[in-house]
């Protein structure tokens, strides 16, 4: 297959008139550039690298446009959203994720990270051969989206307090037990869905006691890569503190769960010291803006964690929107509002936080669809926008939106958005049904 792109944007390079070869596993054989009126297969007017989402809850989805009456706090909205995780089972939840997936795809996401702890049934018994997994992995690639599951150990409700209510349907029991099957998906998935990347997570210092934190990190692969929440909100701060006498990253750091390998989701609400040892582990940070915003959590810390050399991505989290371009946005936004400044992060931060960084966060290791020998990630952007008309390319990042992407290409796969859009709406209205 032959694409041309008239115009193809990356964090270093514009080229024009760009064509890209690739063989028949959706494989990078050649970048051209200068071959204006070639023949191809597809032909797309602006084309940037697929975008990365290191952080989604899928059926968090199902809340969207339904929370803001009453108002209340984070805490207030969990209750609400364990409300919904009370209700789901796997098809519901292959319903939900394709609907979530699809939009992103449509979006210009190529990439999800999905933090999933919804293991089991109502009451905590186990589902037969991972059907909760597996329905996020068919849901992914019904969509086409590269997926990392991202499998939580999830097992208790606070400190010293046992799982209740919905909980119950995310715990293991114990840490060992999740190590148990967390292998046993990892042999499942690599018979059914050897495309599925398969990573962990920690729930947070909440749903995981310091003794299990270090138990559950070693007894995982080394290059499994391992996200966790961090200090979203002051009550786990103030609770982790009160009964370990450490905030949660020095916690994380001292149980072996800060490395170059982690992502930590939100740190928000972070002490000068907490932000240097991120910064010196090499963590990746997934900041969810438009969540943060919606759940009233805060502003971060992006601007001092980039400079410590902590590495920047994005997250839809809660998935209210799946926009990267507003992610982006929101990220440098909310950095100028913390500092009175405009420009904090340096435009190459930005493009690193939705592509390399991201996919990294999801893939070790993992280069931009646009090299040699990758299979092929795309998103193409609408050649007559009105929104973008006169924005330099490299700052289509901070001006774009959702609806400027106008088709991707995914492992070399071509989807148009419309149709993507359209699945969506029909994925949502089943996993909905009978509400
Ligand atoms: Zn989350």
């Amino acid at each position: 297959m032959r694409i041309a792109c008239e115009r193809l944007v990356t964090r270093d390079e514009v080229l024009d008139h760009a064509l890209i070869d690739l063989d028949g596993d959706g494989r990078v054989i050649a970048v051209e550039s200068d071959r204006p009126g070639a023949r191809a297969d597809h032909v797309l007017a602006l084309a940037i690298p697929g975008l990365a989402n290191t952080h989604s809850h899928a059926f968090h989805r199902l809340l969207r446009g339904r929370t803001h009456a009453g108002g209340g706090d984070f805490w207030r909205w969990r209750d609400t959203m364990y409300r919904v995780a009370g209700s789901l089972d796997p098809d519901r939840m292959r319903a939900v994720a394709t609907a979530v997936y699809s939009e992103m795809v449509a979006a210009g996401y190529t990439a999800v990270g999905e933090f999933h702890y919804l293991h089991h049934r109502p009451g905590g018994l186990p589902y037969p051969d991972h059907a909760m997994e597996i329905a996020l992995a068919e849901a992914a690639a019904e969509a086409g989206i590269r997926l990392t599951l991202l499998d939580a150990a999830y097992l208790r409700a606070g400190f010293g307090k046992a799982p209740e209510g919905a909980q119950l349907r995310f715990s293991d029991g114990t840490a060992e037990r999740w190590l148990e099957r967390w292998h046993r998906l990892r042999g499942a998935l690599a018979s059914s869905h050897p495309e599925v990347t398969l990573g962990a997570a920690l729930h947070s210092v909440r749903a995981v006691a310091p003794e299990d934190l270090g138990l559950a990190v070693g007894g995982l692969p080394a290059d499994a890569p391992l996200h966790v929440h961090l200090s979203e909100q002051p009550a786990e701060n103030a609770d982790c503190v009160a009964a370990t006498g450490m905030t949660p990253t020095v916690l994380l750091d001292l149980t072996g769960a800060l490395s170059a390998r982690t992502t930590v989701v939100h740190a928000t609400h972070l002490t000068d010291a907490d932000i240097a040892r991120l910064g010196a582990a090499r963590v990746s940070v997934s900041m969810c803006p438009t969540t943060e915003a919606d759940l009233g959590d805060g502003l971060g810390h992006a601007a001092e964690l980039h400079e410590a050399g902590a590495r920047l991505t994005i997250g839809s989290d809660q998935n209210v929107v799946i926009d990267p371009f507003d992610e982006v946005r929101r990220l440098e936004g909310g950095a100028r509002l913390a500092s009175g400044r405009r420009g904090v992060l340096p435009l190459g931060t930005l493009w690193d936080a939705a592509t390399t960084a991201g996919h990294t966060s999801l893939r070790p290791g993992a280069r931009t669809g646009i090299e040699v020998g990758e299979q092929l990630d795309l998103v193409a952007l609408a050649p007559r926008s009105a929104r973008l008309a006169g924005v330099r390319p490299h700052e289509l990042l901070g001006a774009a939106a959702a609806d400027d992407a106008v088709a991707s290409i995914v492992r070399g796969r071509y989807q148009d958005s419309s149709a993507l859009r359209t699945r969506a709406w029909d994925a949502f209205e089943e996993a909905s049904h009978g509400e």
